[in-house]
């Protein structure tokens, strides 16, 4: 056939160059990493540790496991990590909080973290439980994310990551503050920052330009969330402050009772997102997996990473 012009003289040779290459397999220089959250109950341990096994596979730089609201999760966070330790080879992260604690209390879960041989944290202010209002600072606490980080590096040379927020932290007195926040967690000790999840990925591209006019030159990876319950996700942004964009609303619209498809649009979008990151330059990703492996396999596939197969298939490749 012709490429100039087909039967409808709708596509031209160069078109059809365009679409080619946006087929072409990536190679699998990126870093991804994995986040978890501790299960409530016997079968969601058992759906995470299959879930972990899975992503195993594909080499994550690390894996990290949130604490709790208020710290609720405690001993389901220590309890993870330790397994992640004793049964895997996976580096854990552990997400670390200021809520609800003296520090006195915290330091003591960093040095037991340490003692294990625990040596990246997420540290984080935190959220207080659902119900219980607004954030106050422990009256013996470390008051915000900043504070946590200079301590956490008085007790130990841990790698800290802290968060980041390309749409502004929603109690942010503005984007400008909140930037100043995230560079007072870099100047304490922090190495790089995870983002919350966002849909919009010029709004992650514009917020790295901010940074780096800020000044903070640490990597700043986004977090992706492929998103498997639309309902949740809407209630859960209103709280953090990412927002949903209206193409996003219509392609989930009315999926609520059809999970089937909704996996295959949710995979659709973030294999979106993440190669559209990649042609920006982005080559660090870490994934939100919910504690399912499914979406984040199939992302990662199409970003070139894929499981060391048993018959010697082809490694993720790594960069630095
Ligand atoms: C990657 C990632 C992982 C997360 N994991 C968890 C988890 O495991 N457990 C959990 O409970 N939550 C978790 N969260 C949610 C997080 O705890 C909330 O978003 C929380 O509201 C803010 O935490 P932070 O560390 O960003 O806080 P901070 O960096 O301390 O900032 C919080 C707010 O306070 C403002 N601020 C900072 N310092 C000051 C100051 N001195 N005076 C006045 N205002 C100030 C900031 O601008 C911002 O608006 C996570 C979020 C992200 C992005």
């Amino acid at each position: 056939m012709n490429h100039d012009e087909d039967a409808r003289g709708l596509m031209r040779a160069d078109h059809g160059a365009a679409i080619l290459a946006r087929r072409q397999p990536l190679p699998g220089d990126v870093n991804v990493s994995f986040e978890f959250f501790p299960p409530a109950s016997g079968a969601m341990e058992a759906s995470l540790w299959t879930s972990i096994q899975k992503l195993e596979s594909l080499n994550p730089v690390y894996v990290s496991v949130t604490y709790g609201a208020g710290g609720a999760t405690r001993d389901r966070t220590h309890a993870t990590i330790a397994r992640i330790l004793g049964e895997t080879s996976l580096r854990p992260a552990a997400h670390l909080t200021c809520v609800g604690a003296t520090r006195e209390e915290v330091d003591a879960v960093a040095r037991q973290y340490l003692d294990q041989g625990v040596f990246h944290i997420v540290a984080l202010r935190g959220d207080p439980p659902a119900g219980s209002g607004p954030y106050r600072p422990h009256p013996g606490g470390y008051a915000y994310a900043a504070d946590l980080v200079a301590g956490l590096k008085r007790i130990g040379d841990f790698r800290i990551s802290v968060a980041a927020y390309p749409e502004t932290h929603p109690r942010a007195a503005s984007p400008g503050a909140d930037l100043d926040n995230l560079k007072r967690k870099i100047d304490a000790g922090a190495s790089q920052a995870i983002t919350q999840f966002f849909f919009d990925e010029s709004a992650y591209l514009r917020f790295l330009d901010r940074v780096l006019a800020a000044g903070i030159t640490v990597p700043v990876v986004p977090g992706i969330l492929p998103v498997t319950n639309y309902a949740r996700l809407v209630d859960f942004s209103k709280k953090c402050g990412a927002s949903i964009p209206p193409w996003m609303a219509h392609l989930f619209d009315d999926l609520d009772d059809d999970p089937e498809t909704r996996k295959l649009v949710a995979a659709t979008v973030a294999a979106e997102q993440c190669r559209a990151l990649y042609a920006n330059g982005v080559r660090d990703f870490h994934f939100y997996t919910l504690n399912r492996a499914y979406l984040t396999l199939a992302i990662c596939r199409t970003l070139g990473v894929r499981p060391k197969g048993p018959r010697g298939g082809p490694a993720a490749t790594r960069g630095a």
